[in-house]
């Protein structure tokens, strides 16, 4: 029979009411014991208005699930995993890289898993455009990832400051999935990074790299869009043009739909997050991350009209 866990839940904002206590009411194999959050609250938990006091007072919990901004992210799941729980993480798993592989290292030393998940790779078309690349001949790349910042982010703040990536949130989203279908790794070569007059972070980018073959692959994300989002990403072979669209949700090879299974991104999370625990197993994942980080080094800045936050 599969083991229950319990898991508490720190950062109740958006993602969490929106994805991650319905997916964890849905498994069986983790039960809700608690959550932290300074304003928020979910009943019939107990809840607690910071980590560590939830830490402090509930030393039977197994897992936390940590859906706060990343600006934070090192320091609660720093403490979680030093109080011996399971950690998963959401994307981004860090503000930095280096914070990443230093909870990597102490997941490890502590003997607890650590889960840096990348919620688009569980989106429908992704593991059947993997497979269909894998002996493919790859001839270009294209990623547009475009959308309304004040529809996604309406009144968040963490998004503009320091770590919180700016247009890259949803940007790594779309570099998650590039790095789980391509056969090899990409490597960037150059970026235009657009900053608001008032902004610390990027409302557009544009990205050039080559993958280990030399196949050029260029993403361009936008956070000025219109109402209707773009979230497309095409990988041009020599059997046709491979096409991702709606984030995922579709797919079509060579101008053919493809049939994918329904949308089930945050139930697949928990499920794997599930499996790693059970497994003794850890996954990390930083390479979404590292092109980011490569692009704010790379990138060639230009300043754009104030956002007006
Ligand atoms: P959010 O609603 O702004 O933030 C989540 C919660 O984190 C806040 O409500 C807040 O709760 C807590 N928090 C904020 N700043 C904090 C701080 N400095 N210290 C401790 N807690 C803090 O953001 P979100 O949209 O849920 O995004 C959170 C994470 O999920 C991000 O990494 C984002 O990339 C990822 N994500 C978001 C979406 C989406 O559609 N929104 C989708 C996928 C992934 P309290 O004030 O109650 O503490």
């Amino acid at each position: 029979m599969n083991p229950s866990y319990t898991l508490a839940v720190a950062g109740i904002g958006k993602i969490a009411r929106d994805q991650h206590l319905p997916a964890i009411a849905a498994n069986p194999g983790f039960s809700l014991v608690a959550c932290a959050s300074r304003h928020a609250s979910v009943e019939p938990v107990r809840n607690y208005p910071d980590l560590d006091a939830l830490l402090a007072a509930e030393p039977d919990v197994d897992a936390v699930s940590l859906c706060a901004p990343p600006q934070v992210r090192y320091a609660q799941a720093r403490a979680a995993l030093a109080a011996g729980k399971h950690v998963m993480l959401e994307k981004p798993p860090g503000a930095s890289v280096s914070e990443v592989e230093a909870l990597r290292d102490l997941a490890r030393a502590v003997g607890r898993t650590l889960f840096a998940t990348w919620h688009s790779r569980y989106a429908s078309a992704v593991e059947p455009a993997r497979a269909w690349l894998a002996s493919r001949t790859i001839r270009a790349v294209r990623v547009r990832w475009k959308e309304d910042v004040r529809r996604w982010h309406p009144g968040q703040q963490w998004i503009w400051e320091p770590g919180g990536l700016g247009v890259f949130d949803p940007g790594i989203n779309a570099l998650s999935i590039v790095t789980r279908i391509l056969p090899r790794d990409v490597l960037l070569q150059a970026a235009t990074l657009h900053f608001p007059a008032d902004t610390f972070t990027p409302i557009a980018a544009e990205l050039d790299g080559i993958d280990a073959d030399g196949v050029p692959v260029r993403a361009e994300f936008d956070w000025r869009h219109g109402p209707v989002e773009q979230w497309e990403i095409d990988v041009e072979t020599t059997d046709g043009l491979l096409a991702i669209s709606e984030g995922g949700k579709r797919l079509s090879i060579a101008g053919q739909p493809v049939t994918l299974l329904p949308e089930r991104e945050y139930p697949s999370l928990y499920e794997r997050f599930h499996w790693l625990i059970a497994h003794r197993s850890e996954d990390v994942d930083v390479r979404p991350l590292r092109l980011v980080a490569d692009a704010f080094l790379l990138g060639r800045r230009v300043e754009v009209e104030p956002f007006g936050r």
